[in-house]
């Protein structure tokens, strides 16, 4: 068989975060645009959202404490 193209849909620019997973034929569809996505390649930008969504994490944490010893401060002045 060969590929199949799915016409009427918009597979650009898709980060294909809306998936299917066909767990007979081991394939991962996209619910969104319809394509029929490699594993390993999902698997590895999900790897990557998960990492940048840690470090977004981290970075809201600090943010927080920065603004919560600022604002508890009983040496700071105040205005
Ligand atoms: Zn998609």
């Amino acid at each position: 068989m060969g590929q199949l193209i799915k016409l009427g849909v918009r597979t650009k620019n898709c980060r294909h975060k809306n998936v299917e997973l066909d767990l007979d034929l081991r394939h991962v569809i996209c619910q969104t645009c319809g394509a029929n996505v490699d594993p390993f390649e999902w698997i590895v930008s999900v790897a990557i959202e998960e990492d940048i969504l840690e470090a977004r994490i981290s970075r809201l944490k600090q943010e927080l404490d920065g603004l919560t010893k600022r604002k508890y401060n009983p040496n700071k002045p105040k205005q």
